[in-house]
């Protein structure tokens, strides 16, 4: 797997006309070599150039760390009073190329910095001009991933929708972390979010959950998701979802205004076909909800790709006239925000396949009725 993708990095390299990629702290690198940097202020970069073999350059007190991928790349260790930069530097300058150089998007401006001044006469670039068409177009295997995510976080909605997880009487905090807890139980390796907003906090799309005590007869949004954890090192996958629940039975206005959500939503789905322009998508749901007065509060673009990371390309937003790949695997999110109110969002992964497109979660889109 990781060969053919080094393959592939390097065709990307010669048509972008790009002589070096370096990688550290982000999701290029365990995505490239199944290897995640430390994210400190100690050094970790790979270095792929053309015509040598890649060299992961970090702390040898670290080296213990790397799963051995031989043909894949080499790793060099440098000592506590070496500098890294330097040892970087050194592997360009031995190299044939040395015009351009991608670099990881995620790493610190202290190490660009330090490499632009060593190679003052270089261009520089973001790894996406490398990297960003592969990794927005997910492999068979990625998409099983992706797959099993989504899985894990729709049996963690169901749990949810079915009153398992007490809401009325709770903070917003407390059923935010047994949201978590219930994530890692699924299989994921780390939280990434767990947004729980109840009654007037659910008009705030990014809601941070608090001290605010869930009652009866609100609506409760809870947008969840995490990183699942793969053997031998192999790099961890997203998963993203939203769903509403009501504590009691909602007002006639509540459950029309989310009637009309559902079936946005699921029309933007239905929508997300290859060849059509991922800001078409978008203004399939932002027409629909246009056609019931709602579009003012729908405050956000539909989607964002998904991937190794939680959010990467293709992004759903008006203005985006790339066309959509069979491969692409993106959320599509429609939400309405009334200020002071309450709000709705329904979330769900998607990917984009020859055959149509392909939800991959399947957690009942419907708004669920609590009475605990
Ligand atoms: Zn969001
Ligand atoms: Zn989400
Ligand atoms: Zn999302």
């Amino acid at each position: 797997m990781f060969e053919t993708r080094l393959d592939r990095v390097r065709e990307a390299m010669a048509t972008a006309d790009v002589d070096a990629l370096l990688l550290s702290v982000g999701p290029d690198l365990p995505w490239m070599i199944g290897y995640e940097a430390m994210p400190l202020e100690r050094l970790t970069m790979l270095v792929v150039t053309r015509d040598t073999e890649p060299t992961l350059v970090l702390p040898s007190f670290e080296v213990p760390r790397v799963v051995d991928r031989p043909g894949v790349f080499a790793v060099q260790g440098w000592g506590e009073t070496e500098d890294p930069v330097e040892l970087v530097a050194a592997r360009l300058d031995a190299s044939a190329g040395g015009g351009t150089i991608a670099i990881g998007d995620h790493t610190w401006s202290r190490f660009l910095v330090a490499l632009q001044h060593r190679l003052p006469d270089r261009k520089w670039v973001s790894s996406q001009t490398v990297v960003g068409d592969l990794r927005a177009v997910k492999e068979p295997h990625e998409l099983d991933r992706l797959a099993a995510a989504a899985s894990g976080v729709d049996r963690v909605a169901a749990a949810l929708q079915g009153g398992e997880i007490p809401l009325i009487g709770r903070t917003e905090a407390e059923v935010s972390a047994e949201l978590g807890r219930r994530i890692l139980a699924e299989g994921h390796a780390k939280v990434n979010f767990a947004i729980v907003a109840a009654g007037e906090n659910a008009a705030s799309p990014h809601h941070h959950p608090g001290d605010r005590v869930i009652k009866p007869g609100e609506v409760v949004l809870c947008d969840f998701g995490g990183t699942t954890s793969e053997p031998h090192g192999e790099p961890g996958y997203c998963s993203d979802i939203t769903r509403c629940v009501y504590t009691g039975q909602p007002p006639a206005e509540f459950l029309e205004q989310f009637d009309v959500l559902a079936d946005a939503q699921r029309m933007a789905v239905e929508a997300a076909t290859v060849g059509s322009a991922a800001a078409s998508v978008d203004a399939v749901a932002r027409s629909r909800l246009a056609d019931a007065d709602m579009d003012q509060w729908f405050l956000h673009r539909l989607g964002h790709g998904i991937g190794v990371e939680a959010h990467e390309d293709p992004y759903l937003v008006d203005g985006n006239q790339e066309p959509l790949s069979a491969g692409n695997v993106f959320s599509v999110e429609p939400g309405f925000y009334i200020a002071d109110k309450w709000g709705a969002r329904i979330e769900d992964i998607v990917a984009c396949t020859a055959d149509g497109p392909r939800s991959l979660n399947q957690a009942d889109h419907a708004l669920a009725i609590v009475e605990a």
